[in-house]
């Protein structure tokens, strides 16, 4: 239970929150336990009530306008667990901010606002202890609590402790570092001497470089410090902290270390990933491979949707920069040679591979990837391996793979002999030839076209298969009508009552109260959110919430029940987040009913 900390963004694992303090503080910040002129914007939050080891600390008055580090008693990584419990602290129940002191063994849920990591300093430079502690603390403890880690932050660092998951650091490390001459920047911590010119423009740093002392290095240290988390802040507003970190992360080996041990941490970066996000995805590097999105569109292509095209020859082609690739000058040309006679999948580094019935669907036409013509061994690999599992479980009568050479040929010919299937190639020289696309359409001599209502049908159960799970399209959506013109379709039962919508921004549905209530009906594993019992009138807030399921994820279309209520409406948190949050805005809601 938190009264003092609000979280009101997410980006992964990073948060923008609010601490909830006389004067509010947004998260994440630099703060301090000294009322002093520290330089930059750091604020004086904390107040430290003191270790119990010199002597029993009193339990602490505590006020309003600070966050009071509970009285702790540290002790060293690797303490047996019995002498660990014999001088456990027991945190009293206090009606103020308050932060507890915690180790990765001692992280459980003790009432207070924010979580301290005990010898946060000592994991610096330790990639998978730092990501051990941080994950296991993150994951004890409620998330609407802050996670503060003393002793670690320098501008170089910073967003990569953020990307993890932490919400409060402090000044020191970037201070010591100061008045050892070490002039921090978010790239490189340089010898003070080594600088002729200060590269830096903030207020210490706006005069003669023979002037500037060590008193100057740590004023600066802090504002280079202040002034990073400013970008961070503004990232994760933004949905794109992920693609900074890529880049960042790479200006010290123990950061790229902990970034990608953090990427092996799958299931604690995908749970707090959304469905679905504003923000385009900026793939600059095979690091991008690794990200929850791309990890999840292939997973969700390959495991939970039905190819529902495969009594007619497939057609494998290169995707294209302009999304929706249909929109592209490329696959207009294709598609004047296909004519709606075969399946066209397109195949693209980053996603993997996209059906035509998913070109919209968050992020097929949210990506940005280098265009270098030159695939990379991982992306090859990638790409192959989501190919062959999507073509694993296929009928189609004929693969025609219209690719030009360079990565997608290599990749085409791994898996048709991976898999013992013959594939036909139709690119004499490129894709967009007319001897190619003359080869393309003679191939496709004699296939009919199909309607344009299989065409929209299947494109509706295609993405309730991605959304909502196997088998929701059929189920969801097995009488249906379509109105409306592609990209914008409604999606009707035979008796003409709305279901769903489809979302052109996003490539999801948005269903209708008729629709969620068929997800109930239905075989398929609903994402429910259970209410106290009242009529939710445009959000559901965390603390009218009984239980909600564990695979909601924010973005993701929920049911929402109560004894007085039945809707749909989409999750702004993960069911995790919905159950242990005593604060903030978990579902907006779509349609409301009364019962
Ligand atoms: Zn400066």
């Amino acid at each position: 239970m938190t009264d003092y900390f609000e979280v009101h963004e997410r980006d992964s694992a990073a948060r923008v929150g609010e601490l909830r303090l006389a004067d509010t503080v947004t998260t994440p910040a630099l703060v301090d336990d000294v009322d002093t002129d520290t330089p930059g914007d750091c604020r004086h939050v904390l107040d430290d009530a003191g270790s119990h080891w010199p002597t029993e600390q009193a339990d602490p008055e505590g006020n309003e306008s600070l966050l009071t580090v509970l009285p702790h008693r540290g002790l060293p990584a690797g303490t047996p667990d019995e002498v660990a419990d014999a001088f456990a602290v027991d945190y009293p129940d206090v009606d103020f901010p308050s932060a507890a002191v915690v180790s990765p063994d001692t992280a459980t849920d003790h009432g207070s606002d924010a979580y301290v990591l005990a010898g946060a300093p000592g994991y610096v430079g330790h990639a998978s202890a730092f990501v051990d502690a941080v994950t296991t603390v993150r994951e004890a403890t409620p998330a609407d609590t802050a996670l503060y880690l003393p002793g670690v932050a320098t501008p170089r660092n910073v967003a990569t402790l953020v990307y993890a998951g932490v919400d409060l650091v402090d000044p020191d490390r970037a201070v010591i570092r100061g008045t050892e001459g070490r002039y921090l920047t978010t790239d490189e911590a340089y010898f003070l001497e080594d600088l002729d010119e200060l590269p830096c423009s903030c207020p210490a740093c706006q005069q003669p470089r023979e002037a500037f002392d060590r008193e100057d290095c740590v004023a600066h240290n802090v504002n280079a410090l202040a002034a990073e988390l400013r970008r961070v802040r503004r990232r994760i507003r933004d949905g794109r902290l992920r693609d900074y970190v890529e880049g960042q992360a790479r200006q010290d080996n123990w950061l790229t270390a902990t970034f990608r041990q953090l990427d092996q941490q799958y299931s604690y970066l995908e749970e707090r990933t959304p469905l679905i996000r504003r923000a385009d995805l900026s793939a600059a590097s095979d690091d991008s491979l690794r990200r929850v999105e791309i990890q999840r569109f292939a997973e969700r292509v390959t495991d939970r949707y039905v190819p529902r095209f495969d009594d007619r020859p497939l057609v494998l082609v290169p995707c294209s920069a302009r999304k929706p690739y249909s929109d592209s000058q490329s696959h207009k040309q294709y598609h004047d040679a296909i004519k709606w006679r075969a399946h066209v999948v397109s195949m693209t580094s980053p996603i993997g591979v996209v059906p035509q019935e998913l070109e919209l669907t968050y992020p097929a036409q949210h990506y940005d990837s280098v265009v270098t013509g030159n695939w990379t061994a991982t992306e090859i690999e990638f790409v192959s391996r989501v190919l062959e599992r999507y073509l694993e479980d296929t009928d189609y009568p004929e693969i025609i793979a219209h690719v030009p050479g360079e990565g997608y040929r290599e990749i085409c010919e791994r898996v048709a002999d991976s898999l013992g299937r013959e594939f036909t190639y139709t690119v004499t020289d490129h894709p967009t030839t007319a001897d190619s696309l003359g080869n393309l359409a003679a191939e496709l001599e004699g296939w009919d076209r199909y309607p344009k209502r299989e065409r929209e049908h299947n494109t509706i159960r295609a993405v309730a298969d991605y959304q909502f799970g196997e088998g929701a399209g059929d189920e969801l959506f097995d009488d249906l009508s379509t109105q409306g013109r592609y990209p914008q379709l409604r999606a009707d039962d035979a008796d003409g009552e709305q279901l769903a919508a489809l979302a052109q921004q996003y490539g999801v549905l948005s269903l209708t109260t008729a629709g969620a209530r068929r997800w109930v009906e239905s075989d398929v594993p609903t994402k429910t959110v259970e209410i106290e019992p009242f009529v939710p009138h445009g959000s559901v807030l965390a603390p009218g919430i009984t239980d909600a399921s564990d695979d909601i994820r924010v973005g993701d279309d929920v049911v929402i029940r109560g004894d007085a209520a039945f809707g749909v409406g989409r999750a702004q948190m993960s069911g995790p987040e919905m159950q242990s949050s005593t604060r903030g805005i978990a579902v907006q809601m779509r349609h409301t009913e009364e019962q």
